[in-house]
């Protein structure tokens, strides 16, 4: 079981460094759902399961190498997490359009916990106010009870240089759908 203060860090951090994979599963996702369901339930089902993908690849996370801290002296660490933003950044900046849809739900997990949530909790924090009442809003928390439940059996490999490996496969395989169908 995980400690949910732990893995909120690691996913903070996950979060912002896997946007890439998110994005590239959403357009992924649109296209195929625009390629086969018809006006509304293409955009119904690129919502619905832009949104369940990212409870998944963030489940599978916890193989990729993302420490919970910043390894300030590794220069490996920082020449791994400064690619690994900037395609994150391109990515939004490539596919924003005509993905914008596929993407935004892609990452509403993210959104909703780390930028909306968690900047009014420390808010409220920080004027002393006890605020753990909205520790249960945390749409994380599903990621985490997705990930116990179904992926306990993954090795953790946040702190295996390895595991870029696994995120650039991952990378490579959903350009390829993207290119040949997109
Ligand atoms: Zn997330």
């Amino acid at each position: 079981m995980f400690n949910f203060i732990k893995i909120s860090k690691l996913s903070i951090l996950i979060t912002i460094l896997e946007t890439v994979t998110h994005n590239l599963v959403a357009v992924v996702i649109q296209i195929l759902c625009f390629k086969y369901f018809l006006l509304p339930f293409n955009i119904i089902f690129t919502i619905i399961f832009a949104f369940l993908s990212h409870i998944i690849v963030d489940g599978i996370a916890i193989i990729t190498y993302h420490t919970p801290e910043v390894q300030k002296g590794d220069k490996f660490w920082i020449i791994w997490h400064v690619i690994i933003i900037g395609l994150s950044l391109f990515s939004i900046i490539f596919f924003a359009i005509p993905y914008w849809l596929g993407m935004v739900f892609a990452n509403l997990i993210d959104i909703w916990d780390w930028f909306i949530l968690r900047p009014i909790q420390k808010r409220k924090i920080k004027r002393n106010i006890e605020s753990k009442w909205m520790d249960k809003y945390y749409l994380h928390k599903i990621v985490d009870r997705f990930r116990d439940k179904f992926l306990g059996w993954l090795p953790k490999w946040n702190y295996k240089r390895a595991g870029i490996l696994f995120e650039i496969l991952l990378i490579v395989v959903l350009i390829i759908p993207i290119i040949l169908i997109g």
